[in-house]
């Protein structure tokens, strides 16, 4: 057995392989590990990382996220098929909309959405406005604070809670995007 999948403690195991890799813990910067947030990691401070932060750590580590937890406390609360999240463009005239349109061709457009950790470069920030609107992007519902998840283009309810998160689409903004195409 290698010697890292030894290790029972998940803080302890990541310390651990990033030395074997012999990688700084500004390494994993590219994979979306702020440096700061790794120091917290591997000393305890964040007991419970997201399933988003275990799948990027693996990556960076060149594991598979399973590997990664597997034998560790959080091997029983680890589900990699957990949605990345996601932050979305509430402006109902962004011309993301419309550009969503003519890619897809569908009558009403998916709303525009981003990986809420971005990485370029050497930095990792998180994105907060829309690039093609400027609009504060919505990254939780606004009621119960759960990431959004989209399921059908004229989707405004949350999955989870029920309440609104989005302006209905009127008519005339149906009308105006098809009038781009
Ligand atoms: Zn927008
Ligand atoms: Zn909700």
């Amino acid at each position: 057995m290698l010697e890292w999948k030894k290790e029972p403690i998940f803080c302890k195991r990541i310390r651990l392989l990033r030395e074997l890799r012999g990688l700084t813990q500004r390494a994993l910067i590219p994979v979306g590990i702020k440096q700061s947030y790794l120091a917290n990691l591997e000393t305890g401070k964040i007991p419970n990382p997201s399933p988003e932060m275990i799948v990027n750590l693996a990556k960076g580590l060149g594991v598979t996220a399973e590997d990664l937890v597997s034998g560790t406390e959080l091997e029983h609360t680890f589900t990699a098929t957990e949605l990345p999240v996601r932050a979305y463009c509430p402006n109902n005239v962004c011309p993301k909309l419309r550009l969503n349109q003519i890619d897809t061709g569908m009558l009403i457009p998916y709303r525009f959405s981003i990986e809420r950790s971005q990485a370029s470069k050497d930095k990792v920030y998180e994105a907060k406005f829309c690039p093609y609107c400027g609009k504060k992007l919505l990254i939780a519902c606004p009621s119960c604070k759960e990431p959004i998840l989209i399921e059908d283009p004229q989707q405004i309810h949350c999955m989870l809670c029920g309440k609104r998160i989005f302006e209905k689409l009127t008519e005339e903004q149906i009308k105006s995007v098809k009038g781009q195409i």
